[in-house]
C-alpha cells in the first residue's frame, strides 16, 4: 500500500522493531546520556578520508548483530528500551483480571494473554483457518469468488490490490477511496522481473516456501509444487502489470481520480458493490468525491485475469494469501516456514524472536495507538514537548533563512516556498485525541479471532473517514515508534514520543548532539516538504505546481546530480544504491543536516566555542550526526533494502551527505581532493 507519509528510517524497521535484544556497551544509560561516545572513534582513520568509519568504526566490532536480528544499531537500542516498557505494560494488563470490561487495559491485556498462549496456539494448529478454507473450497462461480475475496479483504487478507481511505492528492480536504496495485508475496515488481543473482534466489526460495505451506496443508509434494507454480503465475502477471517502485514514487503517476462509473468501466468484470458492502462504503454518498486508481493499467490487467485465470487457481491464491498473512499466528510448523523465508532469506536473521516480542508486535499491529496511550503516560514528560517544539521552531526559522538566501530560485517561487513553510503543522509526542476502540471486541477465547476482529475493525475505522472532514488529530505513527514523518497532504511534520529520547534527543545534553541528532531528523522532515516529490504539493497539501519553469529546471539539475552521486555508492557485493529511488530521502538528508547546523550556530553552546573531548562545537555536531547511524546489517537484509527501501544505507546517509556540505569541510579542515570532499563543481546544495 502506498503511504501518504514519508518516514525517517526504512519502513522495514517497523517489522524489525520487535526483533531486538540489548547487547554491547552502548546500551548503558551513561553512554546514551553522553550522546557522542569517544570510544567509538577510530583514530587510525582520517575523518576526511572516511568520516563515517572515523566516527563509528570501533562500535561495529563491539556490537555484533544478535541472532534474532537482521540489523543492530543505535535505533535498535532505543527501540529495545521502548519494548521493555511496552512489555511491562502488557504483562501488567494481562495479569489484571479486574480491568473494567471494554477498557483498553482489558483489551490489551486479553490480546497479549492470548498471543502469549503458545500451548493453545500450538494445539489449534491450522484449525483457526478452517472456516475460511471451507468458504474458499465452497466457491464454484466467479461471483462466489468475488464474495469470498471481499470478505477476506475486509479481514486484512485476500491479496490482489490494496484499498484504503486517504486524502485526495489534489483536494486534501477530501478523504476518498484509494486503490493501489498489490497482491504480491514478494516486495515489488522487481523481484519478479529482474534476473540478478539475489532476485533469482529469492524467487526460488519463495516458491519453496509456498510448496512447504501446501504440503503442510496435506498435499503431496508434486501437487504442492504444481499449486505453487500456478500461484506464482498469477503473481507474475500481477507483477508484470505493476509499476516499478521508481515509477510509482512520482506523485502524479499514481493519481487517477475517477467517478464510480469510470472505475466500473475500467473493470467491467469486477463487482465493486460486493467489495464495498464488505468494507463498509456501500453508502453512495461515500463515493461522491470520486475514487483514485493508483495504476489503471494494473487494474485493467486484473480485470482480464478475473476470467482468464481458472477458478481453481484463484481459490489456491486466496488460500495462499490467507496463510501467508497469518502463518506467524499459527502453530510452529507454519510459523517456522514463514520465518525461513521472511526472516532468514530476506533478512538474514538466524533465530526467531522470543514469544513476548512477537506477541508485542501482534498487539501493536492490532492496537498500537491504545498501547501508546499507556506508554506516554509512563514515558513522556510535557516539558519534553515544550523543548522539542522550541527546537522545531528554531530549525524552521533556519530553513526560512535558507530559502531567503537561496541563490538559484526566483523571488516568485521563494514566496510560495515561504508560504508553504509557514503553514507547516507540527505534531510532537502523541495525539491530542485518542482513537475510540470501544467497537473492538477482544477476549481470552481465541488469539486468531481477536486478530481477525482487529483487522476488520481497523478497516472500518479507516473507511469511516470517507466523506468526513480530515481529522487533524490523526497520526500515521504510534506514540512509541522510534521514527518521524512528513505528510504532504497535511503538510505536517510529526515526531512521536518514541524518538524524543536519548541518544536522539536529550534536553540535558550538549546542543551539538541534539542538533546533530534529532535536529537533523527535524530538518530532514521539513526538507521532505521541498524534496523532488514534496515540492509538488502546495501550502494546503494539494498537488499543484507553484514553481516557475526556470526554478523547476534549476531544481532538477541539482537533484539529478545528487541522484548520480548516490548511484555510484556500492551498498553490498555488486549491489549499488539506486540514486533515483532514494532521491527524496537524500535531498531530505542533505537539506536537513545543513538546516540543523545553521540552527545550531545560533545556540549558546555553539557560541561558547568550548572544546569537549578534544572536539570543537562544529565537529561534535557532525560526530553526533554520524553516530546516529551506527548500524550493523546482515547482507541479506542489505540486499533486500537496496531493492526496496527509499532510504540510502547508513554509511551514505552520512558520507554521501557531508561530502556536499561546506560546513563539514570547514569543521574538519579538509582540503580539495580529500575523499570526503566533493570537487567544487560537483558539490550540491539544494536547501
Ligand atoms: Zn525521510
Amino acid at each position: 500500500m502506498k503511504q501518504n507519509f514519508i518516514s525517517f528510517i526504512s519502513a522495514v524497521s517497523v517489522i524489525l522493531i520487535f526483533n531486538t535484544v540489548i547487547i554491547g556497551q552502548s546500551s548503558s544509560s551513561d553512554d546514551l546520556k553522553s550522546g557522542i561516545n569517544p570510544e567509538n572513534y577510530d583514530h587510525s582513520i582520517d575523518p576526511n578520508s572516511d568520516f563515517y568509519d572515523f566516527a563509528c568504526n570501533k562500535w561495529f566490532g563491539k556490537n555484533p548483530i544478535p541472532p534474532q536480528n537482521s540489523r543492530w544499531g543505535t535505533w535498535d537500542v532505543l527501540i529495545e528500551q521502548n519494548n521493555e516498557v511496552l512489555k511491562k505494560i502488557l504483562e501488567d494488563a494481562s495479569k489484571n483480571t479486574s480491568a473494567a470490561p471494554g477498557s483498553i487495559e482489558q483489551k490489551l491485556g486479553d490480546l497479549y494473554f492470548t498471543a502469549m498462549d503458545s500451548v493453545n496456539i500450538e494445539k489449534a494448529g491450522m484449525e483457526p483457518l478452517k472456516k475460511y478454507f471451507e468458504m474458499i473450497d465452497g466457491i464454484s462461480t466467479q461471483e462466489e469468488f468475488q464474495k469470498v475475496f471481499a470478505y477476506l479483504k475486509s479481514a486484512g487478507s485476500g491479496g490482489l490490490f490494496s484499498v484504503w481511505a486517504g486524502q485526495d492528492d489534489k483536494n486534501s480536504r477530501n478523504v476518498i477511496l484509494q486503490f493501489y496495485q498489490g497482491g504480491l508475496g514478494l516486495s515489488g515488481k522487481e523481484y519478479y522481473t529482474k534476473n540478478d543473482e539475489n532476485s533469482v534466489k529469492v524467487r526460488e526460495k519463495y516458491l519453496e516456501f509456498m510448496r512447504k505451506i501446501f504440503t503442510l496443508l496435506g498435499n503431496d509434494n508434486i501437487t504442492a509444487g504444481d499449486i505453487s507454480r500456478r500461484i506464482m503465475d498469477i503473481e507474475q502477471r500481477l507483477a508484470d502489470a505493476s509499476m516499478t517502485r521508481l515509477e510509482s514514487r512520482q506523485a502524479e503517476a499514481t493519481y487517477h481520480p475517477m467517478s464510480f462509473q469510470e472505475v466500473k468501466d475500467l473493470m467491467p468484470d469486477y463487482n465493486f458493490e460486493i467489495l464495498f458492502n464488505e468494507i463498509g462504503v456501500s453508502d453512495a454518498g461515500k463515493l461522491d468525491k470520486g475514487i483514485n486508481i493508483g495504476q489503471p493499467e494494473f487494474f485493467k490487467e486484473l480485470n482480464r485475469m478475473l476470467t482468464d485465470v481458472k477458478l481453481e487457481d484463484w481459490k489456491n491464491y486466496l488460500k495462499w494469501n490467507l496463510i501467508r498473512n497469518n502463518a506467524d499466528k499459527l502453530s510452529s510448523d507454519f510459523e517456522e516456514a514463514s520465518f525461513e523465508f521472511y526472516g532468514k532469506t530476506l533478512r538474514g536473521s538466524l533465530e526467531q524472536r522470543p514469544r513476548w516480542k512477537k506477541s508485542l508486535s501482534f498487539v501493536e499491529s492490532a492496537m498500537g495507538e491504545p498501547l501508546g496511550q499507556l506508554f506516554v503516560e509512563l514515558k513522556f514528560k510535557p516539558e519534553t514537548k515544550t523543548k522539542a517544539l522550541q527546537m522545531v521552531n528554531n530549525i524552521k526559522e533556519s530553513f526560512k533563512d535558507r530559502i531567503i538566501q537561496n541563490d538559484w530560485m526566483s523571488e516568485a517561487t521563494k514566496k510560495e516556498a515561504l508560504k508553504k513553510l509557514s503553514t507547516f503543522n507540527v505534531k510532537i509526542g502523541y495525539t491530542d485525541e485518542w482513537k475510540d476502540y470501544s467497537g473492538l471486541e477482544i477476549n481470552r477465547n481465541s488469539f486468531f479471532d481477536n486478530m481477525i476482529r482487529a483487522s476488520k475493525f481497523r478497516m472500518k475505522q479507516n473507511m469511516n473517514k470517507i466523506g468526513k472532514p480530515v481529522n487533524k488529530n490523526d497520526w500515521f505513527m504510534y506514540p512509541q515508534t522510534v521514527n518521524a514523518y512528513y505528510s504532504s497532504s497535511n503538510n505536517e511534520i510529526v515526531f512521536p514520543a518514541g524518538i524524543l529520547q536519548p541518544p536522539f534527543y536529550d534536553p540535558s545534553a550538549d546542543d551539538a548532539v541534539n542538533y546533530g541528532g534529532i535536529g537533523a531528523v527535524i530538518g530532514h522532515e521539513i526538507s521532505h516538504g521541498f524534496d523532488d516529490q514534496g515540492r509538488k504539493y502546495d501550502s494546503e497539501g494539494n498537488m499543484k505546481d507553484w514553481w516557475t519553469e526556470e526554478d523547476a529546471a534549476n531544481f532538477k539539475v541539482r537533484a539529478d546530480m545528487l541522484a548520480k552521486q548516490y548511484s555510484g555508492y556500492n551498498a553490498v557485493d555488486s549491489y549499488y544504491v539506486d540514486g533515483n529511488l532514494t532521491l527524496g530521502e537524500n535531498i531530505a538528508d542533505l537539506g536537513g543536516l545543513i538546516t540543523a547546523y545553521h540552527a545550531y550556530m545560533k545556540t549558546i553552546d555553539y557560541n561558547n566555542d568550548l572544546i569537549l573531548d578534544g572536539f570543537t562545537p562544529s565537529q561534535r555536531f557532525f560526530l553526533g550526526f554520524a553516530q546516529m547511524w551506527m548500524i550493523n546489517y546482515r547482507p541479506e537484509l542489505m540486499k533486500t533494502l537496496v531493492k526496496t527501501d527509499s532510504h540510502s544505507p547508513p554509511k551514505f546517509r552520512v558520507n554521501g551527505t557531508i561530502k556536499n556540505v561546506e560546513e563539514f569541510i570547514n569543521a574538519f579542515g579538509g582540503k580539495e581532493g580529500d575523499p570526503m570532499i566533493n570537487p567544487k563543481d560537483k558539490r550540491i546544495v539544494i536547501w
